[in-house]
């Protein structure tokens, strides 16, 4: 019997069945897979293998090496070409079947729910060229409000809280604002940072939700003003948030509804550079006069991360641009990696839709 196994390339095969079928029906698998099944998968997670105190992706990767030394380990028995050959495929399309088993299984299937905007009859727009300078007035005289607050210097913020303490504050702040925007809020996800320092960015990312293992992870080498909306982002993806702009979007609501001035700072700070990027696209000249007018504190802030951005070159940009624009694209969604800079226009039709407009 178990030599001719099939079982992970089986569950495989029935979880993508399950997928053609989620595809066309959003709003069942919004009630059945992301708002029944997932949190269960959330809080279970959260109370058990999460818990330990180090990235359980370790565990993950251990399992991973285990799995492969076995099939070396066995396939040396195989007396004669087609069995091993025979042994291999079947190796090779269980592994696979497992893989896409767990991932839909664990997070994946929350690619076919209703994307959040729809939820919270939000639309995305592009703005006018009007429309974006008010919006960056706003975030910029929000920032310059905030910033005395957490310090009295000119000088770039350099140094924030320690991750133990603004994991927590996150964690916290998250669960206390996702009922702003009507998702699940049970489970208590965690974020850790990932070591060796500098990995994830060497791969081109700040962070990941790792289905896997239930968490997310953040590079230990991210600005410190980064952190807290990048915790924050990783923890929306933690609650079912596939959508790179909809993380985004709801990191940033919950950083500005905290009650906590770095956070509230941090998730500004981002919006405020993805405004900026959108200035600088439509018009270069506006935007050399908009960062001449800036705030020093925020200039200065500005300026630290940009350097710290370029002190970890990626390996390759473009290849993790395009295996990720690829893997997005793969499970739905049509904007691949440009939904990342969505977060403009949801910040303002959000902005728009708390004045009653
Ligand atoms: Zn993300």
């Amino acid at each position: 019997m178990l030599k001719h196994n099939w079982t992970w390339a089986l569950l495989g095969v029935i979880a993508l069945v399950v997928r053609f079928f989620a595809v066309q029906f959003p709003a069942k698998t919004e009630i059945i897979y992301s708002r029944s099944f997932f949190p269960g998968i959330r809080n279970v997670i959260d109370v058990s293998v999460s818990r330990l105190p180090f990235p359980t992706i370790y565990l993950f990767l251990l399992v991973l090496g285990f799995i492969i030394f076995r099939y070396f380990f066995k396939v040396r028995f195989k007396k004669g070409w087609k069995d091993k050959a025979f042994y291999s495929v079947r190796y090779f399309f269980n592994f696979v079947g497992a893989v896409v088993f767990f991932f839909l299984v664990l997070w994946g299937f929350n690619y076919q729910r209703v994307p959040i905007f729809q939820q919270l009859s939000l639309k995305p727009i592009p703005l006018e060229n009007g429309q974006l300078m008010k919006e960056l007035d706003l975030t910029h005289n929000i920032l310059s409000q905030l910033r005395p607050h957490i310090t009295d210097s000119d000088s770039a913020i350099q140094q924030t809280l320690d991750f133990p303490e603004l994991e927590k504050i996150v964690r916290a702040t998250t669960s206390e604002n996702l009922y702003l925007m009507g998702l699940n809020f049970t489970g208590n996800p965690r974020t850790k940072q990932l070591y060796p320092s500098g990995l994830l960015r060497k791969l081109g990312i700040l962070g990941i939700y790792f289905p896997f293992t239930g968490e997310s992870y953040i590079d230990p080498t991210l600005h410190p003003l980064d952190k807290p909306f990048t915790i924050a982002h990783e923890m929306a993806h933690s609650y079912g948030v596939t959508n790179e702009g909809e993380a985004n979007f709801i990191g940033w609501v919950i950083c500005t509804n905290s009650d906590n001035p770095l956070l509230q700072y941090s998730g500004q700070l981002r919006l405020f550079r993805y405004q900026m990027k959108d200035l600088y696209k439509k018009d270069s000249t506006a935007y050399r006069t908009f960062l001449g007018q800036l705030n020093k504190g925020v200039r200065n802030d500005l300026t630290s991360i940009a350097d710290n951005n370029r002190k970890i070159v990626p390996i390759s940009l473009e290849l993790s641009r395009r295996s990720n624009d690829l893997f997005l694209k793969t499970q739905g969604v049509k904007a691949g990696v440009n939904s990342y800079a969505q977060l403009t226009m949801l910040a303002y039709a959000w902005r728009k839709s708390l004045k009653g407009e």
